[in-house]
């Protein structure tokens, strides 16, 4: 008789200690990543143009502060669109919601019609290749963080990648070149080093739809200026998003957005928003002006 509890405690105990682990791996998970789950019936996103659409895209990361509201644009296929605005506007936001870090809390964002929201986050990031404004390698050798790019790639186009991201000169110079490990145990890169390892990892991926986050911000403008150039050609065909602190970066986009408080305040051509006489210009001539200081 008095055996049968104790076998039941014995159960209980193991079920206990099986499900604390779990909810350890839980919490490291949550601590990590945004907590956004797909839907049990989510299916796979299928791209063939790369055309991205924002429908009355509004959104909060607490319930008590919208970031985000009324946003709507639309980015034909093929084209280059580039976001601009103050620090705090919004504009790292948009890309998030893009890559599916956060869903919209209100509206939607569709990739070639279909709404991201209903696929899986995998099949999105699969489609998208993104140069963050803060990369995180891993740690690892510098090789392996740039074939995260397309785990399939061979030498040959790793070290193609390398050289389209100006990271040969910086690489030869390294005690094992390219086996070099990086990341927060190995060899710490500066944000310049971290921003071209990422543009490296992009270039690799080639996917339909490539997102630069200020991606050249922490790079001088000497080699601003040869990056950009080269992901120009890389971008070519592909549908490219780019948030661009320097204005004169993105003055060749098809389409600028300029961001103000969460809300889209004027968008259009380089030209056709320096007839507007708004807020671009505003930007537009505080930027000339500092470089005419320069
Ligand atoms: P931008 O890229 O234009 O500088 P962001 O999209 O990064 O702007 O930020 C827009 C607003 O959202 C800012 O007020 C910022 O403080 C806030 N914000 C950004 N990330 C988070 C987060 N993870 N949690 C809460 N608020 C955030
Ligand atoms: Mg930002």
């Amino acid at each position: 008789q008095i055996f049968m509890p104790l076998n039941f405690l014995g159960f209980v105990y193991r079920e206990i200690r099986g499900s604390l682990t779990n909810i350890e791996n839980l919490f490291t998970l949550l601590a990590k990543k945004p907590a956004i789950v797909d839907r049990a019936d989510a299916k796979e996103l299928n791209v063939t143009k790369g055309q991205i659409s924002f429908e009355n895209v509004g959104f909060s990361y607490h319930e008590d502060r919208r970031i985000l509201k009324n946003v709507n644009f639309v980015v034909k296929a093929g084209t280059k669109v580039a976001v601009v605005g103050e620090s705090g506007a919004g504009k790292s936001t948009l890309v998030k919601l893009l890559f599916r870090f956060y869903d919209p809390t209100e509206g939607c964002i569709k990739i070639d019609g279909q709404d991201i929201a209903l696929h899986t986050q995998d099949s999105v990031r699969r489609h998208i290749g993104i140069v963050p404004q803060d990369t995180v390698l891993f740690n690892d050798t510098l090789y392996e963080n740039i074939r995260y790019g397309r785990p399939d790639a061979s030498e040959l186009e790793i070290e193609e990648a390398i050289k389209l991201a100006h990271l040969d000169t910086f690489v030869t110079r390294l005690p094992d070149k390219g086996n070099t490990q990086v990341g927060e145990r190995g060899l710490k890169l500066s944000g310049g080093e971290k921003q071209r390892v990422a543009i490296a990892r992009t270039i690799l991926k080639r996917p339909p739809i490539m997102v630069f986050d200020e991606a050249t911000s922490s790079l001088d403008s000497q080699s601003e200026q040869a990056i950009l150039s080269a992901l120009r050609e890389i971008a070519k065909g592909h549908t490219s998003f780019m948030i661009a602190h320097r204005l004169s970066t993105i003055v060749d986009a098809d389409m600028i957005i300029v961001m103000d408080q969460g809300q889209i305040a004027e968008q259009g051509s380089h030209n056709e928003l320096l007839k507007l006489d708004g807020l671009y210009t505003k930007l537009w001539q505080a930027q000339q002006k500092n470089s005419d200081n320069d």
